[in-house]
């Protein structure tokens, strides 16, 4: 199976190369050129553990990797990083199965994928005779630097820099990327904001003569980011094991269906489970929770793209999303897989930020149900749940969790359902403290961890203990024009 452009057919690359390139050269995103089907049985995956599952699923879309290397891959990601050997546990609380994806080093979905992205990543150098080591950059808001910096912290064969804006990023998540381990990590504060780091890492990425200067030292630059197909497959696998799980535990029959909600952002999470869907799994709705930033209910709605508008900072800000950028895969298939109607899309998309499907493609979209939640209401759903169930939810769950309600509330289906947990509560203990009225302003938001600790009946999570405690290793500052230079300097060049 080979990989296309969604923008240019005729771009075509193997599974390792496009997880090497990332993004198309054309600015597309790479999609295998056919949905594979599961050719294990849900019965036969049900008995396997999380990562047998992981290669039955990934081996169907990494087909260019040998039964070895993609197995070593997994062993390599989904070990004693994870604070479970379920890796993905799934808790059945209120009314709903919350499938959580926060047990890796950043208490956050992305660990899933981005602890086997570097492996995948060096495994595909290897396989396409890349002898220079790959160099990771990346700009963050806060969550992705930290998942990437932990995911390639000592993996062989590569480096990574991450910049951040130096005013830009919560207390925590700072402290969590300027202790950050690893002789090959390197991290920059930048005297500038999100969108300035964001663009300089771009520049740097289209720089032919710093790519030139790269090379003759024997270095490449790569990406980490969500689109990378890399990062999609992982994502899918625990669509299956979640299901699979609930077969085992009869909590449901052999080919029922169920629903699946997934609070979204950029549109990676939820797409992976309408790949799993098409692979066989039966799921029947997508349920598509957005914050205030409701770009996609619109677009469910009535068909119309349009990120022409107020971005509004929520409690919940991995999903502070104006443009989706996996919502491309899905377009792209929707429309029949037409690349030239595909670009037409993007092109007036990021000419005047807005377009509209046609009503076939409209038609195709009844697999999805868009809702969104407000700051009140997300709040209110937090503590609704703590209160009937003792059991807490994160920001982000808790937008899930109040939009399935609404679902349920507006179709009275009453399917099993998955709600994607995307991050430990932890993450966000000031925000889960305030919502359940246990806030206490004199305190720290680490010293906060503590009580949460006690009301949730948690431990503390060590991704959290650990930053009281380890040495602060990045103190690197520069100004955005200087990014290029702090690069060579981490490399010696
Ligand atoms: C990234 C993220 C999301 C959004 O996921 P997408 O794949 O971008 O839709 C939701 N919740 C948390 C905690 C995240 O980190």
């Amino acid at each position: 199976m080979d990989y296309v452009s969604t923008r240019n057919k005729k771009e075509r690359v193997t599974a390792s190369q496009a997880v090497l390139q990332g993004l198309s050269r054309d600015g597309g995103l790479f999609v295998p050129t056919q949905l594979p089907k599961l050719d294990k049985t849900l019965k036969e995956l049900s008995e396997m553990t999380y990562p047998e599952v992981a290669y039955e699923v990934m081996k169907l879309y990494l087909t260019d990797y040998t039964e070895e290397e993609l197995k070593n891959c997994i062993k390599n990601a989904y070990d004693d990083k994870f604070d479970t050997e379920e890796i993905a546990p799934l808790v059945f609380a209120d009314s709903a199965y919350y499938l959580e994806l926060f047990h890796g080093k950043t208490i956050a979905f992305k660990d899933m994928a981005l602890s086997i992205l570097p492996h995948l990543m060096i495994t595909a150098a290897k396989k396409n005779g890349v002898k220079n080591e790959i160099v990771i950059l990346t700009a963050t808001s806060g969550d992705t630097g930290k998942a990437a910096l932990a995911g390639f912290a000592d993996v062989k064969g590569t480096k990574i820099i991450v910049f951040y804006p130096k005013d830009g990023v919560s207390d925590i998540q700072k402290q969590q990327m300027v202790t950050q381990a690893g002789d090959n990590t390197h991290v920059v504060g930048i005297d500038g904001n999100f969108d300035q780091a964001q663009t300089g890492v771009k520049k740097m990425f289209n720089d032919p003569d710093l790519a030139k200067e790269m090379e003759a030292h024997g270095f490449q630059f790569s990406s980490a980011n969500s689109i990378n197909i890399g990062r999609l497959v992982p994502q899918v696998v625990y669509y299956v094991y979640a299901y699979t799980k609930l077969l085992k535990e009869e909590r449901i029959k052999d080919g029922e269906q169920i629903n699946v909600t997934v609070p979204t952002g950029n549109f990676g999470n939820i797409l992976a489970a309408y790949y799993a869907k098409q692979m066989g799994l039966p799921i029947d709705r997508l349920i598509c929770a957005s914050n205030e930033n409701k770009v996609l209910y619109d677009f469910f709605g009535n068909g119309v793209y349009d990120k022409n508008r107020e971005f509004k900072l929520t409690n919940s800000p991995s999903m502070d999303i104006l443009i989706s950028s996996n919502l491309e895969r899905l377009i792209y298939r929707i429309a029949g897989e037409d690349d030239e109607k595909n670009a037409a899309f993007m092109k007036a998309l990021s000419e005047s930020g807005v377009y509209e499907i046609t009503p076939e493609m409209k038609d195709k979209l009844s697999d999805f149900y868009g809702n969104f939640a407000d700051e009140a209401e997300t709040g209110a759903e937090i503590r609704r749940v703590y209160e009937d169930t003792g059991y807490v939810l994160d920001t982000h769950t808790a937008v899930a969790s109040a939009v399935y309600k609404k679902y349920r509330e507006e179709t009275g289906d009453d399917k099993a359902c998955v709600i994607a947990s995307t991050a430990s509560p932890f993450k966000f203990t000031r925000a889960v403290m305030k919502a359940i009225g246990k806030d206490d302003a004199a305190k720290s938001d680490l010293d906060l961890t503590e009580d949460l600790s006690t009301i949730a009946n948690v431990p503390i999570p060590k991704a959290i203990t650990e930053i009281k405690t380890a040495p602060v290793r990045h103190t690197t500052i520069c100004e955005v024009d200087a990014m290029p230079d702090a690069v060579r300097s981490f490399l010696g060049i």
